[in-house]
């Protein structure tokens, strides 16, 4: 078995061409930490999560645990996840994923077989969602409805829209304007990212169910497991979430609270893909689907291995200076709308360290 030579933990931040607000934040640059593991049979593995600084410092921390260890993903699961020195759930945990994910581009490439197939290969492609539909300054409707009309041109078949930033009323207008640009047939998601108290999640929920939503996502706190629960019980729009949870025992609180009929987990946030697929799992046995929150290049292997995955969520990379140039190939729609991971051996993408040079804030090799 390969023994882990090496770590290179790398933080990028490159700024957006304009601030992105959803329910809560404003976004003005992505930030990303990469983690490169140098295997003793010469195997060079990545994994990455968002975040900045103080990720890039956890990530330094935990991986100087995995010099001179086996390539065994649940034994350095294990050594990794230290509740008392590290913490439980928040942006360490972000760290050990991006680790745990390196562990598994390792083990693909090691095998000679991707991801995918590696935790099962039960779909051959998924379903795939546009992100979009943010909030912008001077945004009009007009210019949303033109924003998701170029995403059904681009081959889109389900897109997604935020909410919770302003006024029931005034997102219900941005929905049905969107709903008039995308026609019938198009899946129309929308995210309030834990905007809403339990009153106004009521009345958004009472108004989309007059309307055919595809899922009302983090309509509540992400600790409001009681009232996600009493929420998803009363509506007919399935409620997601889970990109706020993290670990196993997490996830198993949130299906077990009955607070999702879809679950988020994202395996750069929960504790990467070992924990990850425990997740998707459980979810299986309660017959909840898994559309995992964040990068495709990660979800689609993912999401195909396991029988209820669900859908993919896509972002449009060309517009995000950072990610625009990090990988060596670019996962495209299919005609259908429709994403099919990557048979290279591993993860299928390798991170272009030159063309992201220019954006590395911090670098670090623990040997
Ligand atoms: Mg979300």
């Amino acid at each position: 078995m390969p023994t882990i030579k090496s770590v290179a933990v790398s933080a990028y931040s490159a700024p957006l061409e304009a601030p992105i607000t959803n329910g809560l934040y404003t976004y003005t640059a992505t930030q990303i930490v990469a983690c490169r593991l140098e295997l003793s049979n010469g195997i060079s593995a990545i994994g990455w999560t968002h975040g900045e600084k103080i990720v890039f410092t956890a990530a330094e921390a935990i991986a100087a645990m995995l010099i001179g260890q086996e390539l065994n993903a649940e034994r350095l699961w294990a050594r990794m996840y230290q509740p008392k020195l590290f913490g439980r759930r928040g942006l360490e945990q972000r760290a050990l994923s991006a680790l745990d994910i390196a562990v598994w581009d390792g083990l693909g490439k090691e095998a000679g077989m991707s991801v995918h197939r590696l935790l099962g290969g039960f779909h051959d492609s998924v379903p795939a969602y546009k992100a979009g539909g943010y909030y912008g300054e001077g945004k009009s409707l007009e210019d949303l409805q033109r924003e998701v009309s170029g995403h059904v041109e681009g081959g889109a078949r389900a897109l997604k829209m935020k909410i919770g930033a302003v006024s029931v009323a005034e997102d219900l207008a941005r929905i049905d304007a969107v709903r008039t640009a995308i026609g019938p047939d198009v899946g129309l998601l929308v995210d309030v990212n834990n905007a809403y108290d339990r009153i106004t999640a009521e009345k958004m929920a009472a108004a989309l169910d007059e309307r055919d939503i595809y899922w009302y996502e983090e309509p509540l706190s992400p600790d409001d497991l009681k009232g996600a629960a009493d929420l998803a019980g009363r509506t007919r729009t399935p409620v997601a979430s889970g990109e706020n949870e993290y670990t196993l025992w997490g996830f198993r609180d949130l299906i077990d609270a009955s607070a999702a009929d879809v679950i988020n987990a994202d395996a750069q946030i929960l504790g990467g893909i070992t924990e990850w697929a425990k997740c998707a799992h459980y979810a299986q046995a309660k017959h909840i689907p898994v559309a995992p929150h964040g990068d495709q290049e990660i979800h689609t292997q993912l999401v195909a291995a396991v029988p209820n995955g669900l859908i993919v969520e896509y972002y449009d990379n060309s517009l995000n200076r950072l990610k625009d140039v990090m990988f060596d190939q670019r996962l495209d729609l299919n005609a259908d709308g429709s994403i099919t991971p990557f048979s290279t051996p591993g993860l299928g993408v390798e991170i272009q360290d030159q063309a992201v040079e220019r954006y590395r804030v911090a670098h670090s090799v623990v040997c």
